[in-house]
């Protein structure tokens, strides 16, 4: 998988996919992250990527001309029609469907070109969203200051689901949310830390009774804390 960044602060992303999973997939190459500096796209001469809202109001909107001339050089066409197959043109807002699980699922399966567009200022000319993108996506009910935290959530969250990005000694099947459910609770060594136990069943290499246990957990752990997964509907 490609994923191209579209950012006004290229030196966030410097190290952040540098680390872990992501790295070890970047370095296999299941997957190829770039970051492109949207200003390098603007034609003026003082490199403007924002300008005022038509209408009136607060703050600044950020320009389209940019933005097209970013995702028309990457794609090497102006033409949305001739752009590769599998393509997914994604513009991170607060306005959009929020991101879940199955949706990182769905992107690692689907798509082979993913472009994700880091909006600033009071948000992105809405010509962008209209011309260009997919889609809109956010990544939570709250306002962040702009795309790349967002960026960088949807790029791990799909990374890891890539094939052969975990190594054989990790698996996302057990993880939250791939089952309906939050994962159960996790121990390692020491079996006494300091007088706090292991559960007994951890450690009697019974497998069976292991899966029960885990499974109650999980069961009771998003009972507590995420009810509306319980709903098949909204998970
Ligand atoms: N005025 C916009 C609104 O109220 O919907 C908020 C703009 S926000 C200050 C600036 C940029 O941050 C947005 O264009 C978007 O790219 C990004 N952003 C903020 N919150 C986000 C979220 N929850 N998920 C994804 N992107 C977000």
């Amino acid at each position: 998988m490609k994923i191209d960044v579209l950012t006004i602060f290229p030196e966030f992303f410097r190290e952040v996919f540098d680390f872990g999973i992501i790295r070890r997939a970047r370095l296999a190459e299941i997957v190829e992250i770039n970051i492109h500096d949207i200003r390098e796209f603007t034609t003026d001469k003082h490199r403007m990527t924002d300008d005022r809202p038509f209408g009136g109001g607060d703050g600044m909107v950020f320009k389209a001309e940019p933005i097209f001339n970013a995702i028309e050089n990457l794609m090497g066409t102006t033409e949305r029609e001739k752009y590769p197959p599998r393509t997914r043109v994604v513009l991170l807002t607060p306005q959009g469907r929020v991101f879940k699980q199955a949706m990182a699922k769905e992107f690692a399966d689907e798509v082979d070109n993913l472009i994700l567009i880091c909006g600033r200022y009071e948000g992105v000319d809405e010509r962008v969203n209209e011309a260009l993108v997919n889609e809109e996506i956010s990544i939570g009910d709250y306002v962040l200051s702009g795309g790349e935290p967002a960026a960088v959530v949807m790029t791990d969250a799909i990374v890891r689901l890539l094939p052969n990005a975990l190594g054989s000694e990790t698996s996302a099947e057990n993880d939250s949310f791939s089952d309906g459910l939050l994962d159960y609770p996790h121990y390692t060594r020491p079996a006494d830390f300091r007088g706090m136990k292991v559960p007994e069943v951890l450690l009697n290499g019974n497998h069976a009774e292991i899966e029960k246990w885990r499974r109650q957990k999980a069961l009771e752990k998003t009972q507590k804390f995420r009810q509306d997964l319980l709903n098949k509907e909204n998970s």
